[in-house]
């Protein structure tokens, strides 16, 4: 078997502001929990309920720039004014194990996970209208007025990249869509190159 069949999956889930990207990577995980979450460092403050270390590492600035030029992350973006970037260690060391990864990142950042890890599985969350997502946005009550204009521009920006992905799914209702993933990530365990050999592993028992 080849190094890429006994490794982990690489997982990206991109999408704008406000599509769901986190509540639907909490259930993938709720219902198959042997997939691991990659927590992002970000030198964006907590939101109210946000705990560090479980759902970001939150830094400062100059943490966040120590760390890149120390190559300890993988990939980075500066998104509304604040850094994100996903350390590249516990990324090796999960997917190194045969274990999955999921990551919830901005569409450049799954661009240069693309890069790094051609292997890699692209997902790319689409709202069901601009109109739903901007009702969400607004419902969850945690940007301001112009930080919700900004969102709102960069939303239009990133559903015009979702050509670059692998897999789209337009997210209309949390169980249908984390199903869909979960279905996703099972059918790329099945693609053949990543299990090569193991009619040869059947046929020896
Ligand atoms: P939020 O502030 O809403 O938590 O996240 C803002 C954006 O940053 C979202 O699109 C989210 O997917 C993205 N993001 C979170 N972590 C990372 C990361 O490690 N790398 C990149 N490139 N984007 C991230």
């Amino acid at each position: 078997m080849s190094e890429a069949a006994r490794q982990g999956l690489v997982i990206c889930v991109s999408g704008p502001s406000g599509v769901g990207k986190g509540t639907i990577i909490r259930e993938v995980i709720a219902q198959r929990p042997q997939i691991a979450h990659s927590v992002s460092m970000t030198t964006r403050p907590p939101r109210r309920g946000e705990r560090d270390g479980i759902d970001y590492h939150f830094s400062d600035r100059a943490t966040f720039q120590h760390m890149l030029e120390n190559a300890e992350i993988l990939e980075y973006d500066l998104y509304c004014d604040h850094y994100y970037g996903t350390p590249r260690r516990p990324l090796e060391q999960t997917i190194a194990t045969g274990r999955d990864m999921i990551m919830d990142i901005t569409v450049p950042g799954s661009l240069a996970v693309m890069n790094a890890f051609p292997e890699c599985i692209t997902v790319f969350l689409l709202p069901p209208s601009l109109t739903v997502l901007e009702q969400r946005l607004i419902r969850r009550g945690t940007e301001t007025e112009e930080n919700l204009r900004r969102r709102l521009q960069k939303a239009r920006e990133e559903i015009g990249m979702a050509d670059h992905f692998q897999y789209v799914v337009v997210n209309d209702d949390l169980q249908e869509t984390a199903q869909r993933i979960l279905h996703i990530i099972d059918s790329e365990h099945c693609r053949y190159h990543r299990i090569a050999g193991i009619e040869q592993t059947i046929l020896a028992r």
